[in-house]
């Protein structure tokens, strides 16, 4: 899988042409699968230029309860009403300038899952947790948070985990494939010690400056299943190389 973050960039004319560009790209019919995640303004202008090809999108956020008086949030079922397959849950972003915790991202997880949607939940360490060697005590945490919770649920849930360690997010600075490999077979073995089940169709993703020229050595790593893209999936072509880097 190949997801784009577009995160809080974008008008419905960028949307449309973005979302035209990646399909008159010639990827499909699409493998990997090829996921945007617009803001939520952008996801109608997505949704109706996407809607009868194999590429899909899904929202950045969304709050755990169904419908109410929570001003400005958005529920599970709204972004299932706009033909999301799939939504992004504790981005670092999210984490760090809007203060979520381990426990919301969970809450969040199950609500997601509720309501149908796929959750892509984001972990990742920050520069100087990884320079105290702290990267698996903060992955096990945040992981450990939402698998947790999962245990209270009988049905065995579809979900995907995108590992973006903090430092290589929008610095240029990307993992090395060693790096990543390690933290993704990490994390592999907290799932696998928490259900096999779920382990077995768990898709690990990477993001953190994935690029064109840097995609493939990623993609080739084993318990690398593709990549979440922040700023290079703005560029079409980029993205696009990217995409091509995971068929
Ligand atoms: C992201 O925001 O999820 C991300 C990976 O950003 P970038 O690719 O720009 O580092």
């Amino acid at each position: 899988m190949v997801a784009g973050n577009w995160k809080m960039n974008g008008l419905s004319g960028d949307a449309v042409h973005l979302t035209q560009a990646i399909l008159n790209a010639g990827l499909e019919p699409m493998r990997p699968e090829v996921v945007l995640f617009p803001p939520f303004t952008l996801l109608h202008a997505v949704s109706q230029e996407a809607k009868s090809s194999a590429l899909r999108w899904g929202g950045q956020n969304l709050f755990w309860e169904a419908s109410g008086a929570y001003t400005g949030e958005i529920s599970g079922a709204m972004l299932r009403d706009m033909g999301c397959r799939y939504v992004l849950l504790g981005h670092s972003e999210r984490r760090q300038i809007f203060g979520e915790t381990d426990a919301q991202v969970a809450q969040k997880v199950k609500a997601a899952l509720h309501s149908g949607l796929i959750p892509v939940v984001c972990v990742g360490e920050s520069e100087a947790e990884r320079a105290q060697g702290a990267t698996e005590s903060v992955l096990r945490r945040q992981v450990e948070a939402v698998l947790h919770l999962l245990n209270l649920d009988a049905n065995q849930p579809n979900m995907i985990i995108a590992y973006e360690p903090i430092w290589a997010i929008g610095t240029g600075l990307s993992a090395t494939p060693e790096q990543a490999q390690a933290a993704h077979a990490f994390i592999r073995t907290l799932v696998v010690a928490h259900s096999e089940h779920l382990a077995k169709r768990l898709l690990l993703l990477y993001g953190g400056s994935v690029k064109g020229n840097n995609a493939a050595a990623l993609f080739d790593q084993e318990d690398i299943d593709g990549g979440l893209v922040g700023g290079a999936s703005l560029q079409a072509g980029e993205f696009v190389q990217i995409c091509r880097a995971a068929e």
